[in-house]
């Protein structure tokens, strides 16, 4: 696989020159201890990849020559959100790697009652280069979003009820169980959201809340798995049943 490198700023059309600067230029310049002439990937989150050639190193930049542009998409063919109330600490950045990987669109970090964790602008900035870094790897052109937390009120209420909605949620009174969604027999190729809850889950009152608005419980076996396996396995049932 070409190394990939991330451009900050979109390419326009024409043109036929680039420069790295920062991280991007750091990892090509000293990590990968790239020479002029080299070959490397580019791409800019707009779905486009670039072919381009090293032709000079400096102090803090590295600047290229593109040779080709094209339109790669790599995205599922549904748009899968998982709002999820994000864990503590380092557990949050593998989350979000591992997401972008599988092919999740977006992420809407979670505020719900039980929520622990809150993301500070600073740790969704962290996060937003986890999505790069990992697109990066996984061969991505566009970038996985992850928008501005939202409460638990704020996502039953404004979400678009053209979407297929989904709760999370390991054990049901046998009324909930009796209803529980099959996730394999939606018939959507358009968005899904699955809200995924904190590690005390969600409330009764919230699932009842969810119900009412119309999201469907989503139980997916009897084991209790933590938030991350849960995002994952849903994520990934919700992205294979179209995308093969
Ligand atoms: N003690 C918590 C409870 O009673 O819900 C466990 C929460 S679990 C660690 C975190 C979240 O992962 C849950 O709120 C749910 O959204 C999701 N989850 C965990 N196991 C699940 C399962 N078997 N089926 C569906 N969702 C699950």
């Amino acid at each position: 696989m070409p190394r990939r490198y991330f451009l900050e700023n979109r390419m326009e059309p024409d043109c036929e020159v680039a420069e790295l600067t920062d991280q991007e230029a750091r990892h090509l310049a000293k990590v990968m201890r790239a020479q002029p002439g080299d070959q490397v990937e580019l791409f800019d989150g707009s779905g486009f990849q670039f072919a381009a050639t090293v032709s000079e190193i400096t102090r803090h930049s590295v600047n290229l020559r593109i040779h080709s542009r094209e339109l790669v998409s790599r995205e599922a063919n549904r748009r899968v959100t998982i709002a999820v109330s994000l864990p503590k600490g380092d557990r949050q950045k593998w989350l979000v790697e591992k997401l972008c990987e599988v092919g999740v669109t977006t992420i809407i970090p979670l505020k719900t009652e039980r929520s622990v964790a809150q993301p500070t602008d600073k740790a969704l900035t962290r996060l937003r280069r986890c999505v790069i870094e990992a697109s990066k790897q996984c061969g991505r052109n566009t970038l996985m979003e992850i928008e501005s937390p939202q409460s638990f009120g704020e996502l039953i209420e404004q979400t678009n009820h053209e979407v297929v909605r989904f709760i999370a949620h390991p054990y049901s009174s046998a009324d909930k169980a009796a209803s529980n969604s099959d996730i394999t027999a939606i018939n959507t190729n358009g968005s899904v959201i699955a809200a995924i809850g904190p590690e005390g889950g969600f409330s009764e009152d919230e699932v009842d809340s969810a119900v009412q608005s119309g999201f469907k419980p989503l139980s997916i076996g009897s084991r209790i798995l933590r938030i991350e396996t849960a995002s994952i396995a849903i994520s990934s049932l919700l992205i294979y049943t179209t995308d093969r």
